[in-house]
This record gives C-alpha cells, sequence and structure tokens, in this order.
C-alpha cells in the first residue's frame, strides 16, 4: 500500500468515525427534544384540562364537560383523552359519565401514587407517547379544592391521561440526519479531495527521492530526483540532484585515479564506483604492506618465500613453482617450490619464458614439452624482472576450475610481481657483486676473500660433522720463465690453462681458489689420504699434457703439488695450508713436478731452512 492510500484510508477512517458519533449525538438529541416537547404539551393539556374541569365545576357546568374534554381530544396529535376519577371521588360525586374510571393499570398506579407516568410506543411505522398526569386536592390555590371534595391536601382527586402522536418528531428528526448525513459527506469528501491534491507532489518527491537513494545506494549514481510541480519539491529535487552531480563526478574521478596504481586491469569491476575505490585501495594497501615488508629483506631467497606466501595464503594456490630464467644464458633455475617443480624446466626448456607469453594447459593440450603429467593442468607466467632476468611462475592444479581460478587472479599475482621487481633486481646485483667480489676475473675461480669466508663458515661445520677436506697447494714451476720468455699474455694464458685442467680434474663438490699469481688451493670435500694423492697426480699429469701455445712455438709445462689433510694434520685450516705450502716447498726443492704429502718430518726440513 502506498503512503497515499494510507493517508486515505487514514482520513476516511477519522471521518467516518466523526460521521456516525454525529449522527448518533444528533439522533439521540433530537429523540430527547422530541419526547420532552411532548411532554411539555401533555402538561400543558393537563393543566387546561384541570383549569377548565374547575371552571366547569364552579359554574355548576360539569354535566357540559364532555363537550369541553372532546374539543381538546380534537387538538392536534392528541389521539385520545380521558379523565379517569380517584376512588375518593367515585365515593362522594359517583363514577360521571363516560366512566371516568382508571382505564387500565397504569391509571390505577399514577391515582394512588399521585406521580406522573410516562410511556413510549414505536413501531415502524409510528411513535406515540401515553402521559398519565395526576390532579391534588390543594387549600391553597383557587378555588380551593376542599371546600367541595372530602379531602385530604395533597391527596389525589383524578388524573388525565392522554396519547400523543410524536411521529412528526422522529420524521423531521430522520430528515434533518439526512440533510446532516449529505452535508457531512460532501465536506468529508471536499477535505479528502484537498489533502489529497495538497499531499501528492511531497508524496511523490519523496518516491522519487526513494527511488534515486536506492539505486545510489547500489552504486547507481546517475538517477535524478522529479521535483513535479511544486516550488518547495523543485528547490529540494535540484538540491539532492547537484549533489548527486558532484558524488558521482568525484567517485568516477578517484575510481580512475586510484586505479591508475593498480597493475592488475583484469580485476573485477563494480557498477559501484564506492566499492571499486574500496577494493582498489585495499588492494594498494595489501601490496604497499608488502613492499615495505620486502624492502627489510636481506636475501632475494628470502623476497621469493614472501611471495610464496603470498600466493598460498592470500590466493590459496597449493601447488607451484618459482623459476628463475637467465636470459643471457638460458640457464633456469628453480627457486622455490611447494611440491617439487613438475617439468623439466632446469633442463634448459620453458615454453613461457621463450614466447614471454601465459601458457595454460586448459587452453590447449600438452602445449609445453617441458611438463610430462598429463593428469595434472598447470598455469606458467613469465614476468620481465630485467634484462637479464625472467621470472617464471608456473602454478600447477588438479582440476581445470581451479586452473581457471587462478587464471582469473593473473592480474593480482603480476601486481605483487611488479611491487618485488625493484627489490629481486637490486638483490640480484648485490648477488652479482658479491659474486664478482669472491671470483678471479682472470680465471673464473673463487679468490683469497671466498677462502677467508669458507674458513669462517663452512670449516666449523665440518669440524662439527667431521668432514675431512684434503687441502691441495699447486704451483707451477719456473713460471717466471714463460713471463720472461713469451711474455705477459702466454703467462695470463697458461694461468687460464691450469685453472681449466684443476676445475675437470676435480669433483663438482671440490673447491678450486686462485691463491696468488700462478698458485692454487684446492679444497677436496670428504677426503682420504688415497683421494687426495689421486686428484693431486690427475692435475700434475693432466697439466704436463697441456701445449701451450706462444705465437711460432708451443710449449709445455709442469707443476709442483703440497698436500695437507684436515684436520688430521691440523685442526686450524691456516696451519694446514701453512703445512701444504712447506709440502709444496718440499716438493720444489726436491726436483718440482711431483706431489708432496705433509709429513710431521718436513717441518724438521722448514725449521732447518728457516735457521
Ligand atoms: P717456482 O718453480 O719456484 O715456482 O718458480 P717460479 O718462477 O714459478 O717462481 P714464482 O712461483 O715465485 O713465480 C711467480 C711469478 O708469477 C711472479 C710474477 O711475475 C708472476 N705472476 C704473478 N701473477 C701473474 C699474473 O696474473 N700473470 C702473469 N702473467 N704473471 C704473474
Ligand atoms: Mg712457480
Ligand atoms: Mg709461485
Amino acid at each position: 500500500m502506498t503512503t497515499r492510500q494510507r493517508v486515505t484510508l487514514i482520513l476516511s477512517g477519522l471521518f467516518l468515525t466523526f460521521f456516525i458519533v454525529m449522527i448518533i449525538i444528533i439522533a439521540f438529541n433530537f429523540r430527547d427534544f422530541g419526547i420532552k416537547s411532548a411532554e411539555k404539551r401533555a402538561l400543558l393539556t393537563a393543566e387546561v384540562v384541570k383549569s377548565g374541569l374547575t371552571s366547569h365545576m364552579v359554574n355548576n357546568m360539569m354535566d357540559k364537560r364532555s363537550y369541553y374534554i372532546d374539543q381538546i381530544e380534537n387538538i392536534d396529535n392528541i389521539k385520545s383523552l380521558w379523565i379517569a376519577r380517584a376512588p375518593s371521588v367515585i365515593k362522594q360525586f359517583g363514577g360521571g359519565f363516560n366512566s371516568e374510571i382508571a382505564r387500565d393499570e397504569i391509571d390505577k398506579r399514577v391515582l394512588t401514587s399521585g406521580k406522573i407516568e410516562k410511556v413510549m410506543t414505536e413501531t415502524a411505522s409510528k411513535s406515540t407517547m401515553r402521559m398519565t398526569i395526576p390532579f391534588t386536592a390543594s387549600a391553597f390555590g383557587t378555588p380551593n379544592c376542599l371546600k367541595c371534595h372530602s379531602a385530604k391536601e395533597g391527596e389525589v382527586l383524578g388524573a388525565v391521561s392522554m396519547i400523543i402522536d410524536v411521529s412528526d418528531v422522529r420524521g423531521s428528526s430522520l430528515q434533518t440526519l439526512a440533510y446532516t448525513a449529505i452535508f457531512a459527506l460532501v465536506i468529508m469528501l471536499l477535505v479528502l479531495l484537498v489533502v489529497n491534491r495538497f499531499l501528492k507532489p511531497y508524496i511523490n518527491i519523496f518516491y522519487s527521492i526513494k527511488d534515486v537513494m536506492k539505486a545510489a545506494y547500489n552504486g547507481n549514481y546517475s538517477k535524478r530526483v522529479d521535483g513535479g510541480g511544486l516550488k518547495e519539491s523543485k528547490d529540494v529535487a535540484n538540491m539532492l540532484n547537484s549533489l548527486l552531480e558532484k558524488l558521482q563526478k568525484v567517485f568516477q574521478e578517484i575510481d580512475k585515479k586510484v586505479y591508475i596504481f593498480v597493475q592488475n586491469k583484469n580485476k573485477e569491476i563494480s557498477s559501484d564506483p564506492l566499492v571499486n575505490i574500496n577494493n582498489t585501495i585495499d588492494q594498494l594497501s595489501e601490496i604497499y604492506k608488502f613492499k615495505q615488508t620486502i624492502e627489510h629483506d636481506e636475501e632475494l631467497e628470502d623476497i621469493y618465500e614472501r611471495l610464496a606466501y603470498v600466493f598460498k595464503t592470500k590466493f590459496n594456490i597449493e601447488d607451484f613453482s618459482i623459476i628463475e630464467a637467465d636470459t643471457f644464458s638460458g640457464i633456469k633455475k628453480v627457486v622455490y617450490s611447494i611440491n617439487g617443480c613438475h617439468c623439466k624446466v632446469e633442463e634448459g626448456v620453458c615454453r613461457a619464458d621463450r614466447i614471454n607469453m601465459i601458457v595454460d594447459s586448459t587452453i590447449f593440450d600438452n602445449t609445453c614439452p617441458a611438463f610430462e603429467q598429463s593428469d595434472l593442468q598447470y598455469l606458467c607466467i613469465p614476468n620481465s624482472i630485467s634484462n637479464e632476468l625472467n621470472l617464471i611462475i608456473s602454478v600447477v592444479t588438479k582440476t581445470k576450475e581451479e586452473n581457471l581460478r587462478i587464471r582469473n587472479l593473473i592480474g593480482l599475482i603480476e601486481d605483487y610481481i611488479a611491487t618485488a621487481q625493484p627489490s629481486i633486481v637490486s638483490k640480484k646485483l648485490m648477488q652479482i657483486l658479491n659474486k664478482m667480489a669472491r671470483v678471479d676475473q682472470l680465471t673464473g675461480m673463487f679468490n683469497r676473500k671466498y677462502l677467508d669466508e669458507f674458513v669462517e663458515t663452512a670449516i666449523p661445520q665440518a669440524l662439527r660433522t667431521g668432514t675431512p677436506y684434503g687441502i691441495l697447494m699447486v704451483d707451477i714451476d719456473f713460471f717466471k720463465m714463460i713471463n720472461d720468455t713469451y711474455g705477459h699474455d702466454v703467462g695470463d694464458e697458461t694461468i687460464r690453462i691450469i685453472s681449466r685442467v684443476i676445475k675437470e680434474s676435480i669433483r663438482s663438490s671440490d673447491i678450486a681458489i686462485r691463491f696468488g699469481g700462478e698458485e692454487f688451493i684446492v679444497l677436496l670435500y670428504n677426503c682420504d689420504r688415497a683421494y687426495i694423492k689421486e686428484a693431486a697426480e690427475k692435475i700434475r699429469i693432466n697439466f704436463a699434457k697441456q701445449v701451450i701455445n706462444a705465437g711460432s712455438t708451443k710449449f709445455s709445462k709442469t707443476l709442483s703439488v703440497g698436500a695437507v689433510m684436515f684436520p688430521e694434520d691440523s685442526e686450524s685450516v691456516w696451519k694446514c695450508i701453512k703445512y701444504a705450502d712447506i709440502s709444496l716447498y718440499h716438493a720444489k726443492e726436491h726436483g718440482r713436478n711431483q706431489v708432496v704429502c705433509f709429513d710431521e718430518s718436513l717441518l724438521k726440513g722448514e725449521m732447518k731452512n728457516s735457521f
């Protein structure tokens, strides 16, 4: 039910109640008035009858009284009129003519009690009133009743009864009621019309505001309030409309401005700009928090861990790998993985990296040759971090639906990677710088700085776990001669050749270090006496086989090795290196091109030499 209908209904209800109450009051008053005026008429008539009878009595004309009574009975509305004598009067003067005796119980009661009685009789067509009024004896009036009547003061001498027709009172009251009702109804209708006409524009604007506000609540600020014809409602509508216009413009502007900061252009756009602004700000604040956190991370691994945490907890991705791809060397490295990387990316194949586009197995089966598990779906997202580095997020799902869900998150994933990009680049640079500081430029081998750090970090652990190392000190025999004979470049080439020989002669777990000039230290991991000898000999023999070009001539060189066992020969690595140097010296002293393993006896020679 609309407000207008409700107001009309309430007003009609009020009017109807008022109308009914008014009719009841009028009807009641009219009846009361009719009865009272009939009563008055009856009392007057009774008085007239009494006076007339007294006159007849005084003038000794009582025998003529019937004519008089008949005349009175003929008065309008008096249907019948009769006289009843009290028993004392009948006793004194007889019953009188026309049987002036009590006709009914009412007469008898009035003659006995001396009290007026009245009875109303109403039928559908007529209304009558019967009234019986007593005449009482009094010595104080004129004439004195007690002069003729042998009665006491106040004794009932007789009564006059009459039946009066009061139908005309009812008729006129009904007529008045009808006029009043018609008048009230007309007034009521007029009031309703005026109220309706007056309320209509206000109710219309109210509904229009309601519609517009509902639309605005749902994000549609384009609806406008209809002001109608009244000045006041037009003003209200104009004010609201200009406010809505302002809101619409401001929200759209804010939405556009804030949206620029988000990389994720696939985000779900709501029709409500406020919802969009809120979502974008939420997203920005999350990303800002992420950015602040990774800026304080020390290692690149921490940033990858942080990214993985976001993927796991925020996006509920259960299985994924983060892969670094070096754009120059083509080398790929899995830097983070939840369930192990499902593809052979480290063997060098990655379609997403090669074509620099998202690869999705749900779009085309077996797209990537590196992925072998046909029961799983994959979605690989490449991200360019720098000229040298691509980062591939490889998400693996069990169902196509889950794959689709992740596909819808790509924009957000890219947002986070873009945020992490500067930190990844700077950490990568740091890694390169750190590596450069620990790597010898001529040979690509680790340098002394690396050895210092290794001794500090790995050796205590080796001591704890009881892991032995073999330490070799390698030095080219008569190297100076090369420089002197063929020049520095040939000397450098010889150094490169010896470093290649050393690397090729040892295992990947062993570490080769350029200790200085043409002197190298080799750390043989988990080594025993047999292997230390074997590795040293292998280096010596392989180097001796090398043919070195010096312009038009070729030559070969030999080397000498001092070998020592850590921690067997000493628990101090630096002491071991010293022992290796003593052993090397011994090898040089005893003809070069040989491997000398450290022995306590060598220390005596050293002592001898130093004195
Ligand atoms: P020995 O058999 O006793 O070892 O004799 P040697 O001539 O090899 O003597 P030593 O090991 O002391 O020679 C070191 C020389 O290596 C001295 C230096 O001029 C040269 N040298 C050091 N670093 C470099 C380098 O980077 N390039 C070249 N070309 N020569 C270097
Ligand atoms: Mg030398
Ligand atoms: Mg040397």
